[in-house]
């Protein structure tokens, strides 16, 4: 079957698209998905780059998020059926021990990426677990593959943060760093959704357009604009009540300047880097939470699937690519040009 693949660490150079072999049948308890469409992550590029503590087998067939139609299903399979389309959960737990049976599969020991730990889904197949697909969704206008494949990690990973770790209740402020990358957008509706006021940081004056569009309250142009002053002239020096920061490093003495009193910080990423400082004596005196975040479990999972189905949190595309054209939609990601998903259709 033809898929991307890396080649060896080192950035997009070592990304090509060639013939490899096919995944053969699903074992008991798993499905082989023929894959329509596949979107792109920056964690595509951090793998292409090359992660610390990764194994690597190359060539390593890349892409986490997708959908298609079912092909084959394992022995004992009852979630689905060949001809079913479904989206996929790039997410793989081992679904047996202790965190799995208490519900939170992220923090499973052998938890997995698809394109990261385990063949990814920019190929013609791939194969899951039944746990990681979820049938698609019947909407009007019906759901494109490119959609489908946009959904599930970012809307996933920004529920969790949101909604589970988080816990924004309607009233309160949440400032989102960095619109236009997916977790951002998708965390910025998802605020909205729980009736929360927003605001959105961007360094395009285009994208915080789009984002008022969306729905977002209030913009900032990072580049252009002293965010945390702004903000703290905004709410009277109150502060913030839920600060999104997946910048790392660039943005997290900022973050820690407009959270308010008994503000929480959430993070799913480091895109500028991971080391960071805090000064403990102002997370206790301000009571502060700061708090990590990642991927979603099962549950979170039907959730976010079942608003979709409510047409809820349907997925903004940026640009769609063919997968012979792979190279430059991983460049046009790395460009931060996007806003919305970057696809890749199979
Ligand atoms: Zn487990």
């Amino acid at each position: 079957m033809r898929a991307c693949v890396l080649t060896a660490t080192g950035g997009l150079a070592h990304v090509a698209v060639q013939q490899v072999p096919d995944p053969g049948p699903p074992g008991a308890g798993a499905v082989r998905v023929a894959v329509r469409a596949a979107a792109l992550n920056h964690l595509d590029l951090f793998v292409a780059q090359g992660l610390q503590g990764v194994e690597y087998r190359f060539p390593l067939i890349m892409g986490g998020d997708g959908a298609g139609v079912v092909d084959a299903v394992g022995a004992g399979v009852t979630a689905v059926r060949p001809g079913d389309s479904v989206l996929i959960n790039p997410g793989v737990a081992d679904y047996t021990c202790d965190f799995c049976r208490a519900g939170e599969h992220p923090l499973c020991p052998n938890y997995g990426l698809l394109g990261e730990h385990l063949p990814g889904t920019l190929a013609e197949y791939v194969l899951v677990p039944e746990q990681n697909v979820a049938r698609m969704p019947k909407l009007d206008p019906a759901l494109s593959w490119a959609e489908a494949a946009a959904f599930s990690l970012v809307t996933l990973t920004a529920w969790r943060m949101i909604v589970t770790r988080a816990r924004v209740r309607a009233g309160e402020t949440v400032l989102v760093w960095g619109f236009g990358g997916g977790v951002a957008l998708a965390a910025m509706r998802i605020a909205k959704l729980l009736g929360a006021r927003t605001i959105v940081t961007s360094s395009s004056d285009a994208k915080l357009q789009e984002a008022r569009r969306l729905g977002a309250d209030v913009t900032f142009n990072h580049r252009t604009q002293k965010v945390a002053q702004e903000v703290r002239a905004l709410t009277q020096k109150r502060g913030v009540d839920v600060v999104v920061d997946n910048v790392g490093e660039g943005t997290w003495n900022d973050s820690l300047r407009m959270l308010g009193r008994g503000g929480r910080l959430v993070t799913c990423g480091a895109t500028t880097g991971p080391n960071v400082a805090m000064d403990a004596r102002r997370l206790f005196w301000y009571q502060w939470t700061i708090m990590g975040s990642t991927m979603g479990n099962l549950a979170e999972y039907a959730e976010v699937v079942r608003r979709l189905g409510q047409g809820e949190l349907r997925p903004v595309v940026d640009r769609v690519f063919p997968l012979a054209d792979v190279r430059a939609a991983l460049e046009r990601l790395e460009r931060g040009e996007q806003l919305g998903k970057i696809v890749v259709e199979i």
